[in-house]
């Protein structure tokens, strides 16, 4: 057993500040979580004094190209969880299979390859290895694509609609791969570039925008509106954003938000800006669109957890598994004190500043 004190910690579905808390770990779950006066700490604890810190669930950051990267460096720096959105499967699927042990890194779940048309995003992209994206040339060919996906073990399934670099997925293919990853029960995200792609993925019924919408249209308020009622969620990258591109995205997330859009946090690390870990400009630029230090903090656990599908993480709460980071900051001002990581645990394990069996 062992124990966090002193902490202000962010505790349960709300999020609720509770300062001199105690968090207790057992088997990799929390055992108790609430304020001092109310959590026995066990004599044989040991215990790890968080005083001055803010604790809060690790973070799942739901669009990494992991393979960039040592899985270790994301862990340090109080990433618990992420989730790849494509590479090619010879390298992906063992980095998921290896994720499973706490000390390797955060917890990877993916998408496996992205499905795009023949000639499209990503199939000349530098930053892409061979086999990173998946051609579906045709409506028939939609459900073996995403079996392929499926069947490795994919939580997603991800398309690019970007007519930027290339051809784009017609209609009817692209509502095939939908319909194929309904039946396999998964939802299906895109790299989506311009208004008329966003029609086409409003559409098809996708569930998600992997980017906030690439290029540098407004999105009018009535597909605003559209998304926020068909539920399609926003992984917002706005860190691999420069320019009008940045100022645009950072104004349709406030629109998004202003509507009631659900966004859950997400880099894109790997292929150009973020670093590893809790990205400095992606919060900033989230707490520029109107979010609260607390509102990022909720949509890189709690509701990243639940639009994951992982719903034993994400909160800090007895039964939860003890996935946590404590920041080294009183209280969480601005969104910049999320960046200052001072300890991490994954399933109990501490990863930095301890204890934890390490
Ligand atoms: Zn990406």
């Amino acid at each position: 057993m062992d124990a966090i004190t002193g902490a202000t910690a962010l505790l349960g579905q709300f999020l609720t500040p509770v300062p001199d808390a105690v968090v207790t770990l057992s088997d990799g779950r929390i055992a108790a979580a609430g304020p001092s006066s109310s959590v026995q700490i066990p004599p044989t604890a040991s215990v790890f004094d968080a005083s001055g810190m803010t604790l809060v669930p690790g973070f799942i950051d739901c669009h990494v190209h992991i393979g960039f990267y040592d899985p270790r460096s994301l862990l340090v720096n109080g990433v618990t969880t992420a989730r790849d959105l494509a590479w090619p499967p010879h390298l992906i699927w063992p980095l998921v299979e290896s994720s499973r042990a706490p000390e390797s890194g955060p917890l990877l779940l993916a998408a496996g390859q992205m499905l795009t048309a023949p000639g499209g995003y990503p199939m000349r992209a530098a930053w892409a290895p061979r086999a990173t994206g998946r051609v579906v040339a045709s409506p028939g060919d939609a459900k073996q694509a995403v079996a392929e996906q499926a069947d490795r073990g994919a939580s997603v399934i991800k398309v690019a609609l970007n007519p930027d670099v290339g051809p784009t997925l017609g209609r009817s293919t692209l509502e095939a791969i939908v319909a194929a990853a309904r039946e396999r029960g998964l939802g299906v995200t895109g790299h989506v570039a311009g208004i008329d792609e966003l029609v086409k993925a409003l559409d098809a019924g996708m569930d998600e925008l992997a980017h906030m919408l690439m290029g540098s249209d407004a999105i009018p308020t009535e597909l605003i509106e559209r998304m926020v009622s068909q539920e399609m969620a926003v992984v917002p990258t706005l860190s691999v954003l420069n320019g009008a591109g940045l100022r645009k995205a950072v104004a349709n997330l406030e629109a998004f938000l202003g509507a009631g859009g659900k966004v859950v946090y997400g880099t894109d690390l790997g292929n150009s800006g973020p670093r590893p870990g809790i990205d400095r400009r992606e919060v900033t630029e989230m707490e520029r669109a109107g979010m609260t230090p607390r509102d990022i903090v909720a949509a890189a656990t709690r509701d990243a957890a639940r639009h994951l599908g992982l719903h034993d993480r994400g909160v800090i709460a007895e039964g939860m598994v003890a996935d946590l980071v404590a920041l080294d900051r009183e209280q969480l001002e601005r969104a910049r004190d999320l960046v200052r990581v001072g300890a991490v645990w994954r399933q109990g394990i501490s990863a930095r500043g301890g204890p934890g069996r390490n």
